[in-house]
């Protein structure tokens, strides 16, 4: 058996309500993306479920996939709202979290992502009623970090600046979606900003590699959604040689990834990223706890932080990227309790 520290997964989309298997049919048979949201598919189908779920709806629903994540190792995650998009329905998602981190074992980060998509009333109004939530977010602690989706069909690089801008004087944490469907220099711009991670980065240029290594802001890759949406991979290999910090997540949503396994996303990682084995792990587990602010407590396993530990049914660690089935996973502990075992 092999023991190592529980996996942490910096960036999942949980909670959310519903399902768009349909959706995924469409796009594998080559319908494009007008024709899936002519059909009632996209991002505000997702919002349109959401919206009308109860917070106990959301609970119920998203502890499964918890437990799921749980029976694969992960002991630690991100959790973000941004399936709302007003008032009403943001908050609901983050009292749902607030919730869940009370249900299950594993410890929860909270991120308000409310400018995940472009409601109709335009980005402007838009960004306003979002500081609006901030506030209110900020006063009942609700979330921790601050997300922003900038990219082609979604927010401008202006409009997410301002509002990154105006979290962190609030005194949020700061992080973004960027450049996964285009190369807009937001990753870079957001480094400078003051973002603890920077997170897709498929179409980043070479150009902005060195303003990431300069400020430490973390790369946060997530191979499942491209291998998910059969698109490009992110440059792993450039950004640690040119000394980025590497993180990896799964980026589990309805829409564009629905693996959650850190094992499958060690496999993608060796086999699409050209990550070592052991770098993929220090990328699920130390520096993905780095992304979460809680290096301190979990990551490794050393003396003074919580037992969260993973035992696995593997000879050694390149087995866990070569024989990614939930199946080798024989025990998880949380802060030293037994919290499943198989
Ligand atoms: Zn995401």
């Amino acid at each position: 058996m092999l023991a190592i520290p529980g996996f942490v997964d910096p960036h999942t989309h949980i909670p959310f309500h519903g399902e768009r298997s349909e959706e995924f049919v469409m796009r594998a048979v080559g319908k494009s993306y007008v024709e899936i949201l002519k059909s009632g598919g996209g991002i505000h189908s997702t919002v349109k479920k959401v919206r009308k779920a109860s917070i106990d709806n959301l609970v119920k629903e998203n502890k499964k996939y918890l437990e799921w994540m749980l029976k694969s190792g992960v002991t630690s995650l991100e959790c973000k709202s941004g399936y709302g998009l007003d008032f009403e329905n943001e908050l609901k998602q983050l009292k749902a979290i607030k919730k869940l981190s009370e249900e299950v074992p594993q410890t929860l980060i909270s991120t308000f992502l409310g400018a995940h998509a472009v409601p109709q009333k335009g980005e402007k109004a838009y960004l306003t009623e979002l500081i609006d939530m901030m506030k209110v977010i900020k006063s009942e602690s609700l979330a921790e970090f601050v997300d922003v989706f900038c990219d082609e069909g979604a927010f401008s690089v202006e409009g997410s600046f301002d509002l990154l801008k105006r979290a962190k004087d609030m005194g949020f944490k700061i992080r973004v979606h960027a450049e996964e469907l285009s190369s807009n220099g937001f990753a870079s711009i957001a480094a400078e900003l003051g973002a603890v991670s920077v997170d897709h980065l498929i179409k980043i240029k070479d150009r902005e590699i060195p303003t990431l290594e300069k400020y430490g802001t973390i790369a946060l890759l997530m191979p499942a959604t491209s291998f998910y949406l059969k698109t490009m991979y992110a440059p792993a290999r450039k950004l640690i040689d040119n000394g980025v910090p590497v993180a990896l997540g799964s980026d589990f949503n309805p829409g564009s990834n629905t693996f959650y396994s850190p094992l499958f996303v060690s496999h993608l990682a060796v086999n699409h990223l050209g990550m070592t084995p052991s770098e993929a792990l220090v990328a699920q587990t130390l520096n993905a706890a780095c992304v979460l602010g809680i290096e301190n407590e979990v990551g490794t396993i050393e003396m003074g932080k919580s037992a969260d530990i993973v035992i696995l049914d593997a000879p050694r660690l390149e087995y866990l990227s070569y024989m990614p089935t939930n199946e080798i996973v024989k025990a998880v502990f949380k802060n030293g309790r037994k919290v499943f075992e198989n």
